[in-house]
């Protein structure tokens, strides 16, 4: 057991669901997918976004995932070396009644899977809740922990795929199995719903697919991935606005293919 940094609480690694950890959505009694089939039933039987949550949080329905993002908990990076890696799925963030998605691709092994708070902990992090503090959706430029104050109002930030991934890359038969949990966002937010981020082509291209399974209306041919790209997609009760940008990986920022500027003038367009 170590201490969480905030809280200096004590916590194994991986979390064990219900002792506390800041934000820890699920309790004992939270019920955990085994399987696909489970993904779906629990997904789509979710009343509420804090039962998906929670449902998600306990998520073992991907073999290797559950194997990797346990084994990245157990082992540890050496500066993080003191610290409790909460090694589980990370659930979607943000204001339960959003006018804004934002979809991102997975949670970084040891930002995220470390945290277990979406971006937290990570450069990447540091790059999306700057942009949307100064766009004013956060209540605070950084997002250290989960306990560390940081509130977002109109958006919720949900990762296509839940669990951190080896090299960030999902397969296939993994994307696929956790889509209803991103299904099942889109339909508890939709009333609401004014426009969708999707950080890169692998979150664009999820958002399209949900899209699909839901019945909206999706324009043909397939709209393509760029920064600033735009799609129209049609839903029961309104249109939805799918706006593409690069990620904010330190691959895109570093190298300077994402800036400041490019970031805020998306945000901007939500
Ligand atoms: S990636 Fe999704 S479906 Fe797979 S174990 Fe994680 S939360 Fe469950």
């Amino acid at each position: 057991m170590d201490a969480h940094p905030l809280t200096r609480l004590p916590f194994s690694s991986p979390v064990t669901p219900g002792t506390g950890w800041p934000g820890d959505p699920a309790t004992t009694a939270t019920p955990a997918a085994a399987n696909s089939e489970a993904v779906h039933a629990l997904a789509t039987s979710s009343p509420d976004l804090p039962t998906l949550d929670a449902r998600v949080s306990v998520c073992r329905a991907c073999p290797r995932l559950v194997a990797w993002r346990e084994q990245v908990a157990t082992e540890r990076r050496a500066s993080f070396a003191d610290q409790p890696y909460w090694g589980r799925a990370a659930p979607s963030f943000g204001d339960e009644h959003p006018r804004v998605l934002i979809v991102g691709l997975a949670p970084a092994a040891h930002g995220a899977n470390r945290t277990g708070r979406v971006f937290t902990g990570d450069r990447s992090g540091d790059w999306l809740f700057a942009a949307l503090y100064r766009a004013g959706y956060a209540n605070q430029p950084t997002s250290t922990h989960a306990g560390d104050g940081l509130a977002l109002t109109g958006v919720r930030i949900v990762p296509a795929v839940h669990c951190a991934p080896p090299d960030n890359k999902p397969t296939p038969a993994e994307r696929s199995a956790c889509a209803p949990w991103l299904d099942r966002e889109l339909e508890l937010t939709v009333g609401g719903l004014r426009s969708i981020m999707a950080l890169g082509s692998i979150a664009w291209d999820a958002t399209l697919a949900a899209a699909r399974r839901l019945g909206w209306t999706v324009p043909r041919p397939k709209p393509r991935f760029g920064h600033g790209a735009e799609a129209d997609l049609g839903a029961d009760s309104a249109t939805i606005r799918l706006i593409g940008s690069y990620h904010v990986s330190q691959q895109n920022t570093f190298t300077g293919k994402l800036t400041e500027a490019m970031l805020d003038d998306v945000m901007a367009r939500l």
